[in-house]
């Protein structure tokens, strides 16, 4: 076969795109070669519907022992008795949650996409919002952060069957003791998504939500620096609450739900080389380089946080515990599109975000959203990280100067080249 250059000259071009630029796009990460190799593989050739040792298909010894060890290691890294490692991707494992726990037309309580939510958590336009009645909470106004009274209140409003916690753009920790409390007073399950603090949560430096959640969801590739892909979890199996039976009139468990809500629920085969992948992703993040990596993630974020306070930009909650910061932009006359596309301009990427309240458009935005995981992983320091905010700054600022623009992109890109990629 013809070797498709213009698809390969389009990888090279990527390559040399993450290579030269400043990654701030906190959903993402670079994952490690050994990580990309496992994804490249020939296991891509294989189907293997069903679990291990249970496939509808022959020829699944090999790939059975690939899966389990990727169940075994993301059991040990979380400290959890059960995961499913099938999910294609963050949404598809809250697919197959809320499939295993709900009947469509079911109330279910979860954090607003506007102020820091997921699609996945009840919007209208997804179907976690088109198939179930969606209720939400948010932060406060004043301060940026959740009121759990708020939450409680609205929970015995509402009555959930499944209460929803994590986030997209909330750089605050979870109060997941709390919210066992308010799921356990209106019989609701208690779902955390951790998809963006979940490597910072598998070392111990966020609240473990695997105390206190019934299932915990994430996806493998943003701190946990992984391939693209999702996993289920459980400390504890329980009995669904909510008598959902067989075909044949058994009660079954709720592992047993979440492993049929991935397959046959949402999903076909399972991507035995993303599997491949995630495993090696899981024996990575259980050693002590990617200890030493979360821990420099959170310092980095932290002092780009006080960074960007020290020059006028308002942090949402006034700064960070995990990885992440989402800044509102208002008082400094930028919205969040102006600063996407200048910053674009100088090869730093990061995403407009709406604000808690914000009045403008999701195509607009007032806020933008900054992470630290990519360049941590790329090697990068505290003192980088003021470095970073000197350069967005001085960027925003100059959003309609091309020349300093185009020095600062050099700046960039001289800079990145030091720091090599693979
Ligand atoms: N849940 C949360 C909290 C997320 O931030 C994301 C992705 O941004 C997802 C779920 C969905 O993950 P994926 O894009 O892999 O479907």
């Amino acid at each position: 076969m013809k070797r498709d250059q213009v698809i390969f000259d389009l990888i090279a071009k990527e390559e040399n795109r993450q290579k030269v630029g400043i990654e701030l796009i906190a959903s993402e990460n670079f994952a490690s070669k050994q990580v990309m190799e496992a994804a490249g593989s020939v296991l891509t050739n294989k189907y293997a519907e069903g679990l291990p040792n249970k496939r509808y298909y022959g020829g699944c010894e090999i790939v059975d022992q690939i899966e389990q060890l990727a169940i075994d290691r993301a059991k040990e890294l979380f400290g959890a008795t059960w995961a499913n490692v099938q999910p294609h991707s963050g949404a598809q494992a809250n697919a197959a949650v809320f499939l295993a726990c709900l009947n469509p037309g079911d109330a279910i309580l979860g954090f607003d996409l506007s102020h820091g939510g997921h699609l996945t958590h009840g919007s209208p336009v997804n179907f976690s919002g088109k198939l179930y009645q969606p209720h939400f909470y948010g932060v406060e106004e004043d301060t940026g952060m959740i009121d759990y009274d708020k939450v409680e209140a609205k929970a015995l409003e509402v009555k959930p069957k499944l209460l929803i916690c994590g986030a997209s753009a909330y750089s605050r920790d979870w109060d997941y003791e709390r919210l066992r409390d308010i799921a356990d007073q209106v019989g609701a399950i208690l779902l955390a998504d951790i998809s963006h603090p979940s490597g910072l949560i598998a070392r111990g430096l966020l609240n473990d939500p695997l105390e206190y959640c019934h299932i915990v969801t994430t996806t493998t590739h943003k701190t946990l620096r992984g391939p693209r892909g999702g996993l289920i979890l459980m400390r504890e199996d329980f009995d669904n609450p909510f008598g959902l039976k067989t075909p044949k009139g058994e009660l079954r468990k709720m592992s047993s739900l979440l492993d049929s809500g991935v397959f046959p629920g949402t999903q076909g085969g399972p991507l035995e080389h993303i599997i491949a992948a995630k495993a090696v992703a899981f024996q990575e993040a259980l050693s002590d380089e990617y200890m030493a990596y979360v821990i420099q993630v959170k310092k980095n974020a932290s002092v780009m946080a006080d960074e960007f306070v020290a020059l006028g930009y308002q942090i949402i909650s006034g700064g960070t515990d995990n990885h992440l910061m989402l800044i509102d932009l208002r008082n400094k006359d930028l919205t969040g599109k102006l600063a996407e596309e200048t910053l674009g301009k100088v090869d730093i990427t990061i995403n407009k975000n709406m604000v808690p309240f914000d009045t403008r458009s999701p195509f607009v935005t007032s806020g933008m959203r900054v992470g630290t995981a990519a360049v941590t992983t790329r090697g990068l320091k505290e003192a980088d990280m003021k470095k970073i905010v000197h350069l967005i700054d001085k960027a925003l600022q100059n959003h309609d100067n091309e020349s300093v623009l185009a020095h600062i992109k050099k700046e960039v890109n001289d800079w990145m080249v030091q720091f090599p990629l693979y």
